[in-house]
Protein backbone atom coordinates (compact mmCIF):
# COMPACT_ATOMS: atom_id res chain seq x y z
CA UNK A 1 0.00 0.00 0.00
CA UNK A 2 1.27 3.03 -1.22
CA UNK A 3 0.48 6.12 0.73
CA UNK A 4 0.33 9.54 -0.46
CA UNK A 5 0.52 13.39 0.05
CA UNK A 6 -1.31 15.27 -2.22
CA UNK A 7 -0.22 19.24 -2.69
CA UNK A 8 -3.17 20.98 -4.56
CA UNK A 9 -5.88 18.45 -4.06
CA UNK A 10 -9.05 20.89 -5.32
CA UNK A 11 -6.98 21.67 -8.48
CA UNK A 12 -7.17 19.56 -12.07
CA UNK A 13 -4.32 17.91 -11.23
CA UNK A 14 -4.80 17.37 -7.68
CA UNK A 15 -8.78 16.30 -8.26
CA UNK A 16 -7.42 13.46 -11.30
CA UNK A 17 -5.07 12.61 -8.39
CA UNK A 18 -8.31 11.35 -6.44
CA UNK A 19 -9.71 9.69 -8.72
CA UNK A 20 -6.55 7.43 -9.21
CA UNK A 21 -6.39 6.75 -5.77
CA UNK A 22 -10.50 6.13 -6.08
CA UNK A 23 -9.47 3.66 -8.62
CA UNK A 24 -6.99 0.90 -6.78
CA UNK A 25 -8.19 1.45 -2.90
CA UNK A 26 -6.07 -1.79 -2.14
CA UNK A 27 -2.75 0.26 -3.71
CA UNK A 28 -3.26 3.90 -2.25
CA UNK A 29 -3.87 5.35 0.89
CA UNK A 30 -4.76 9.40 1.12
CA UNK A 31 -2.32 10.27 4.20
CA UNK A 32 -2.54 13.85 3.64
CA UNK A 33 -3.71 16.57 1.65
CA UNK A 34 -3.25 20.55 1.47
CA UNK A 35 -5.17 22.85 -0.41
CA UNK A 36 -6.46 26.43 -0.98
CA UNK A 37 -9.76 27.88 -0.40
CA UNK A 38 -12.23 25.62 -1.75
CA UNK A 39 -13.70 24.54 1.69
CA UNK A 40 -16.73 22.56 0.13
CA UNK A 41 -14.45 20.32 -2.01
CA UNK A 42 -11.99 20.00 0.50
CA UNK A 43 -15.04 18.64 3.17
CA UNK A 44 -16.01 15.64 0.76
CA UNK A 45 -12.84 15.02 -0.37
CA UNK A 46 -12.21 14.64 4.13
CA UNK A 47 -15.25 12.38 4.32
CA UNK A 48 -14.48 10.06 1.44
CA UNK A 49 -10.49 9.57 1.62
CA UNK A 50 -10.18 10.21 5.13
CA UNK A 51 -6.64 11.68 5.46
CA UNK A 52 -5.04 11.97 8.91
CA UNK A 53 -3.36 15.30 7.81
CA UNK A 54 -4.60 18.67 6.33
CA UNK A 55 -3.54 22.10 5.59
CA UNK A 56 -5.67 24.75 4.43
CA UNK A 57 -4.90 28.25 2.84
CA UNK A 58 -6.41 30.46 6.22
CA UNK A 59 -6.21 30.01 9.52
CA UNK A 60 -10.08 30.26 10.25
CA UNK A 61 -10.58 27.32 7.71
CA UNK A 62 -8.61 25.12 9.63
CA UNK A 63 -10.22 26.10 12.76
CA UNK A 64 -13.86 25.53 11.02
CA UNK A 65 -12.66 22.29 9.43
CA UNK A 66 -11.16 21.06 13.09
CA UNK A 67 -14.66 22.20 14.79
CA UNK A 68 -16.76 20.09 12.09
CA UNK A 69 -14.37 17.02 12.05
CA UNK A 70 -12.69 16.47 15.72
CA UNK A 71 -9.36 15.27 16.71
CA UNK A 72 -8.77 12.12 14.72
CA UNK A 73 -7.38 14.39 11.88
CA UNK A 74 -5.15 17.21 12.18
CA UNK A 75 -5.96 20.65 10.60
CA UNK A 76 -2.95 22.98 9.70
CA UNK A 77 -2.72 25.96 7.67
CA UNK A 78 -0.57 28.54 5.40
CA UNK A 79 3.14 27.66 4.18
CA UNK A 80 3.90 25.86 7.53
CA UNK A 81 0.90 23.30 6.73
CA UNK A 82 1.76 23.06 2.92
CA UNK A 83 5.49 21.84 4.12
CA UNK A 84 4.20 19.73 6.71
CA UNK A 85 1.97 17.72 4.52
CA UNK A 86 4.99 17.68 2.21
CA UNK A 87 6.81 15.83 4.68
CA UNK A 88 4.35 13.89 6.40
CA UNK A 89 6.01 11.04 8.15
CA UNK A 90 3.90 8.52 6.90
CA UNK A 91 3.35 8.76 3.54
CA UNK A 92 5.98 7.30 0.62
CA UNK A 93 5.46 9.72 -2.01
CA UNK A 94 4.39 13.28 -2.47
CA UNK A 95 2.15 14.60 -5.51
CA UNK A 96 3.33 18.51 -6.15
CA UNK A 97 -0.32 19.57 -7.90
CA UNK A 98 0.03 23.15 -6.59
CA UNK A 99 0.23 25.73 -9.15
CA UNK A 100 3.50 28.28 -8.98
CA UNK A 101 5.86 28.81 -7.34
CA UNK A 102 4.73 28.38 -4.01
CA UNK A 103 5.54 25.04 -4.80
CA UNK A 104 9.09 25.48 -4.08
CA UNK A 105 9.49 25.00 -0.20
CA UNK A 106 7.15 22.06 0.03
CA UNK A 107 8.79 20.31 -3.04
CA UNK A 108 12.71 20.75 -1.31
CA UNK A 109 10.78 19.62 2.32
CA UNK A 110 9.51 16.34 0.58
CA UNK A 111 12.72 15.73 -0.38
CA UNK A 112 14.99 16.21 1.85
CA UNK A 113 12.37 13.90 3.91
CA UNK A 114 13.35 11.10 1.52
CA UNK A 115 10.17 11.15 -0.17
CA UNK A 116 9.30 10.60 -3.66
CA UNK A 117 7.92 12.96 -5.68
CA UNK A 118 5.41 13.03 -8.43
CA UNK A 119 5.94 16.55 -9.45
CA UNK A 120 3.58 18.33 -11.14
CA UNK A 121 4.42 21.78 -10.63
CA UNK A 122 6.67 22.66 -13.28
CA UNK A 123 6.84 26.34 -12.08
CA UNK A 124 8.88 25.06 -9.17
CA UNK A 125 11.45 23.88 -11.83
CA UNK A 126 11.49 26.76 -14.00
CA UNK A 127 11.90 29.26 -10.91
CA UNK A 128 14.45 26.65 -9.18
CA UNK A 129 15.78 23.83 -11.20
CA UNK A 130 18.93 23.60 -10.13
CA UNK A 131 18.29 23.56 -6.46
CA UNK A 132 15.23 20.78 -6.78
CA UNK A 133 17.39 18.61 -8.96
CA UNK A 134 20.80 18.92 -6.36
CA UNK A 135 18.91 18.22 -3.53
CA UNK A 136 16.82 15.44 -5.00
CA UNK A 137 20.39 14.35 -6.16
CA UNK A 138 21.72 14.58 -2.49
CA UNK A 139 18.52 12.90 -0.99
CA UNK A 140 18.49 9.86 -3.49
CA UNK A 141 15.13 10.60 -4.24
CA UNK A 142 13.10 10.23 -7.67
CA UNK A 143 11.59 13.40 -9.45
CA UNK A 144 9.28 11.51 -11.01
CA UNK A 145 7.56 13.39 -13.75
CA UNK A 146 3.50 13.86 -13.94
CA UNK A 147 3.36 16.48 -16.90
CA UNK A 148 1.99 14.84 -20.56
CA UNK A 149 5.18 15.34 -22.34
CA UNK A 150 7.61 14.79 -19.48
CA UNK A 151 5.83 11.27 -18.47
CA UNK A 152 6.28 10.84 -22.38
CA UNK A 153 9.89 11.19 -22.56
CA UNK A 154 10.41 10.05 -19.22
CA UNK A 155 8.44 6.49 -20.64
CA UNK A 156 10.52 6.79 -23.91
CA UNK A 157 13.85 7.15 -22.14
CA UNK A 158 13.15 3.97 -20.31
CA UNK A 159 16.37 1.85 -19.71
CA UNK A 160 18.45 4.22 -22.25
CA UNK A 161 21.84 5.90 -21.32
CA UNK A 162 22.04 9.18 -22.11
CA UNK A 163 24.96 9.39 -24.37
CA UNK A 164 22.12 7.18 -26.14
CA UNK A 165 19.96 10.64 -26.51
CA UNK A 166 20.03 12.52 -29.59
CA UNK A 167 16.93 14.87 -28.91
CA UNK A 168 14.07 15.58 -27.09
CA UNK A 169 10.78 16.63 -29.32
CA UNK A 170 7.64 17.65 -27.17
CA UNK A 171 4.91 18.01 -28.60
CA UNK A 172 2.22 21.33 -28.42
CA UNK A 173 -1.25 21.35 -28.98
CA UNK A 174 -0.68 24.84 -30.43
CA UNK A 175 -3.71 26.09 -27.27
CA UNK A 176 -6.65 27.59 -27.89
CA UNK A 177 -5.79 30.21 -30.44
CA UNK A 178 -3.42 28.39 -32.68
CA UNK A 179 -5.38 29.34 -35.84
CA UNK A 180 -4.98 32.73 -34.96
CA UNK A 181 -2.52 35.56 -36.56
CA UNK A 182 -0.67 37.40 -34.25
CA UNK A 183 -3.29 40.21 -35.55
CA UNK A 184 -6.22 38.12 -34.79
CA UNK A 185 -4.44 38.02 -30.95
CA UNK A 186 -5.29 41.79 -30.06
CA UNK A 187 -8.84 41.77 -28.07
CA UNK A 188 -9.08 38.47 -27.56
CA UNK A 189 -11.28 37.42 -24.19
CA UNK A 190 -10.77 35.52 -21.20
CA UNK A 191 -13.76 33.35 -21.78
CA UNK A 192 -11.91 32.46 -25.36
CA UNK A 193 -8.63 32.17 -23.94
CA UNK A 194 -9.91 29.68 -21.14
CA UNK A 195 -11.56 27.23 -24.26
CA UNK A 196 -8.87 24.98 -24.69
CA UNK A 197 -9.63 22.50 -27.45
CA UNK A 198 -8.12 18.97 -25.95
CA UNK A 199 -6.90 18.85 -22.57
CA UNK A 200 -9.48 19.62 -19.67
CA UNK A 201 -7.27 22.10 -17.26
CA UNK A 202 -6.65 24.45 -14.58
CA UNK A 203 -6.81 28.08 -15.66
CA UNK A 204 -3.55 28.96 -14.80
CA UNK A 205 -2.24 26.47 -17.64
CA UNK A 206 -4.53 26.72 -19.97
CA UNK A 207 -3.53 30.67 -20.37
CA UNK A 208 -0.11 29.11 -20.58
CA UNK A 209 -1.30 27.27 -23.28
CA UNK A 210 -2.82 29.81 -25.48
CA UNK A 211 0.25 32.05 -25.20
CA UNK A 212 2.33 29.33 -25.45
CA UNK A 213 4.48 29.69 -22.19
CA UNK A 214 3.06 26.39 -20.84
CA UNK A 215 5.38 25.18 -23.51
CA UNK A 216 8.17 27.27 -22.72
CA UNK A 217 7.87 26.25 -19.34
CA UNK A 218 8.41 23.03 -20.20
CA UNK A 219 11.06 23.23 -22.06
CA UNK A 220 12.88 24.17 -19.17
CA UNK A 221 11.25 21.53 -16.75
CA UNK A 222 12.63 19.06 -19.84
CA UNK A 223 15.94 20.65 -19.10
CA UNK A 224 16.15 20.23 -15.50
CA UNK A 225 14.72 16.71 -15.00
CA UNK A 226 16.41 14.77 -18.36
CA UNK A 227 19.56 17.23 -17.68
CA UNK A 228 20.04 18.28 -21.54
CA UNK A 229 21.11 21.00 -22.76
CA UNK A 230 18.41 23.04 -24.44
CA UNK A 231 19.96 22.40 -28.03
CA UNK A 232 18.54 19.26 -27.44
CA UNK A 233 15.06 19.97 -27.00
CA UNK A 234 12.84 20.97 -29.77
CA UNK A 235 9.00 21.50 -29.54
CA UNK A 236 6.76 20.53 -32.49
CA UNK A 237 3.00 21.59 -33.06
CA UNK A 238 0.83 18.52 -32.72
CA UNK A 239 -2.88 19.65 -32.97
CA UNK A 240 -4.78 16.42 -31.72
CA UNK A 241 -2.41 15.76 -28.49
CA UNK A 242 -2.09 12.17 -29.49
CA UNK A 243 1.72 12.07 -29.30
CA UNK A 244 2.41 13.22 -25.78
CA UNK A 245 6.55 13.90 -26.81
CA UNK A 246 9.28 11.75 -28.38
CA UNK A 247 12.92 10.76 -27.82
CA UNK A 248 14.94 11.09 -30.64
CA UNK A 249 18.22 8.44 -30.81
CA UNK A 250 21.42 8.80 -32.09
CA UNK A 251 21.21 6.19 -34.67
CA UNK A 252 18.10 8.56 -35.56
CA UNK A 253 15.47 5.90 -34.49
CA UNK A 254 12.91 7.74 -32.77
CA UNK A 255 10.88 6.43 -29.71
CA UNK A 256 6.96 8.41 -28.77
CA UNK A 257 4.05 7.91 -26.51
CA UNK A 258 0.67 8.07 -27.47
CA UNK A 259 -2.79 7.83 -25.77
CA UNK A 260 -6.01 9.74 -25.77
CA UNK A 261 -5.40 13.16 -24.16
CA UNK A 262 -6.49 12.08 -20.52
CA UNK A 263 -4.10 13.49 -17.24
CA UNK A 264 -5.07 10.33 -15.22
CA UNK A 265 -2.83 8.16 -17.43
CA UNK A 266 0.48 10.07 -16.50
CA UNK A 267 -0.91 10.72 -12.98
CA UNK A 268 -0.88 6.83 -12.57
CA UNK A 269 2.55 6.14 -14.28
CA UNK A 270 3.77 8.54 -11.99
CA UNK A 271 2.03 6.03 -9.09
CA UNK A 272 2.86 3.35 -10.20
CA UNK A 273 6.17 3.32 -11.79
CA UNK A 274 7.82 1.21 -12.50
CA UNK A 275 4.48 -1.00 -12.31
CA UNK A 276 1.80 -0.39 -14.69
CA UNK A 277 -1.55 -0.86 -13.53
CA UNK A 278 -4.61 -1.84 -15.56
CA UNK A 279 -7.23 1.34 -16.16
CA UNK A 280 -9.90 -1.09 -17.70
CA UNK A 281 -12.48 1.96 -17.76
CA UNK A 282 -10.62 3.39 -19.57
CA UNK A 283 -11.29 4.43 -23.41
CA UNK A 284 -8.47 2.75 -25.53
CA UNK A 285 -6.75 5.15 -28.57
CA UNK A 286 -8.44 3.93 -31.90
CA UNK A 287 -5.81 5.03 -34.64
CA UNK A 288 -7.92 4.02 -37.22
CA UNK A 289 -10.51 5.92 -36.60
CA UNK A 290 -8.78 9.11 -35.99
CA UNK A 291 -7.27 8.44 -39.65
CA UNK A 292 -4.85 11.34 -39.32
CA UNK A 293 -2.31 13.21 -37.01
CA UNK A 294 -0.70 16.60 -37.54
CA UNK A 295 2.70 18.03 -37.32
CA UNK A 296 3.75 21.89 -37.93
CA UNK A 297 7.05 23.81 -36.83
CA UNK A 298 6.67 26.10 -34.15
CA UNK A 299 7.00 29.29 -35.08
CA UNK A 300 9.11 31.38 -32.56
CA UNK A 301 7.50 34.72 -33.40
CA UNK A 302 4.09 34.00 -33.74
CA UNK A 303 4.62 32.37 -30.28
CA UNK A 304 6.72 34.97 -28.94
CA UNK A 305 6.50 33.49 -24.86
CA UNK A 306 8.31 30.88 -26.77
CA UNK A 307 11.03 31.92 -27.59
CA UNK A 308 11.22 34.26 -24.27
CA UNK A 309 11.68 30.93 -22.70
CA UNK A 310 14.57 29.62 -24.71
CA UNK A 311 16.56 33.00 -24.20
CA UNK A 312 15.86 32.94 -20.24
CA UNK A 313 16.62 29.03 -20.32
CA UNK A 314 19.91 29.33 -21.68
CA UNK A 315 21.27 32.95 -19.99
CA UNK A 316 20.36 30.63 -16.85
CA UNK A 317 20.79 31.99 -12.88
CA UNK A 318 17.81 34.13 -11.67
CA UNK A 319 16.39 34.81 -15.90
CA UNK A 320 14.24 31.67 -15.34
CA UNK A 321 12.80 33.04 -12.10
CA UNK A 322 12.08 36.15 -13.62
CA UNK A 323 10.63 34.21 -16.40
CA UNK A 324 8.33 32.22 -14.16
CA UNK A 325 6.84 35.64 -11.44
CA UNK A 326 6.63 37.62 -14.34
CA UNK A 327 4.20 34.94 -16.69
CA UNK A 328 2.46 34.44 -12.90
CA UNK A 329 1.51 37.99 -12.22
CA UNK A 330 0.53 38.36 -16.11
CA UNK A 331 -1.56 35.58 -16.33
CA UNK A 332 -3.17 36.67 -12.71
CA UNK A 333 -3.82 40.17 -13.80
CA UNK A 334 -5.23 38.75 -17.50
CA UNK A 335 -7.47 37.03 -15.58
CA UNK A 336 -8.84 39.37 -13.64
CA UNK A 337 -9.14 41.36 -16.77
CA UNK A 338 -6.73 44.34 -15.71
CA UNK A 339 -4.56 43.66 -18.73
CA UNK A 340 -4.98 42.53 -22.31
CA UNK A 341 -3.97 38.69 -23.90
CA UNK A 342 -0.97 40.40 -25.77
CA UNK A 343 0.07 42.60 -22.45
CA UNK A 344 1.08 39.14 -20.78
CA UNK A 345 4.05 38.69 -23.16
CA UNK A 346 5.10 42.43 -22.88
CA UNK A 347 4.89 42.02 -19.11
CA UNK A 348 7.44 39.62 -18.88
CA UNK A 349 10.04 40.44 -21.84
CA UNK A 350 10.40 43.88 -20.10
CA UNK A 351 10.93 42.24 -17.06
CA UNK A 352 13.54 39.81 -18.37
CA UNK A 353 15.19 42.57 -20.23
CA UNK A 354 15.42 44.83 -16.90
CA UNK A 355 17.11 41.46 -15.12
CA UNK A 356 20.38 40.90 -14.34
CA UNK A 357 20.72 37.47 -13.62
CA UNK A 358 22.60 36.11 -10.31
CA UNK A 359 24.27 32.68 -11.74
CA UNK A 360 23.74 29.60 -9.71
CA UNK A 361 21.54 31.44 -7.48
CA UNK A 362 21.30 30.41 -3.52
CA UNK A 363 17.29 29.42 -2.32
CA UNK A 364 17.53 33.12 -0.50
CA UNK A 365 18.44 34.76 -3.78
CA UNK A 366 15.81 33.06 -5.71
CA UNK A 367 13.04 34.04 -2.96
CA UNK A 368 14.38 37.86 -3.13
CA UNK A 369 13.98 38.03 -6.73
CA UNK A 370 10.64 36.35 -6.87
CA UNK A 371 9.11 38.39 -4.43
CA UNK A 372 10.58 41.53 -5.97
CA UNK A 373 9.55 40.68 -9.57
CA UNK A 374 5.80 40.00 -7.82
CA UNK A 375 5.99 43.39 -6.03
CA UNK A 376 6.73 45.50 -9.01
CA UNK A 377 4.37 43.57 -11.04
CA UNK A 378 1.45 43.78 -9.27
CA UNK A 379 -0.92 46.74 -10.75
MG1 LIG B 1 2.02 19.50 -20.36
Amino acid sequence: MKQISLLGSTGSIGTQTLDVIRDYPDQFTLSALACGTNLELCRNQIKEFQPKLVSVQRPEDAQTLAGEFGDSIEFLYGEEGLNEVARYSESDIVVTAITGSIGLLPTLSAIKAKKAVAIANKETLVSAGHLVVSAAKENDVPLIPVDSEHSAIFQALNGEPKKAVDRLILTASGGSFRDKSRAELDGVTVEQALAHPNWSMGAKVTIDSATMMNKGLEVIEAKWLFGLDYDQIDVLIHKESIIHSMVEYVDRSVIAQLGTPDMRVPIQYALTYPERFARPKHERLDLAELGKLHFEKMDMERFRCMKLAYEAGRAGGTMTTVLNAANEVAVCRFLQGEITFLEIERIIEEALSAHSPIAHPSLEEIQAVDASIRKQLQA
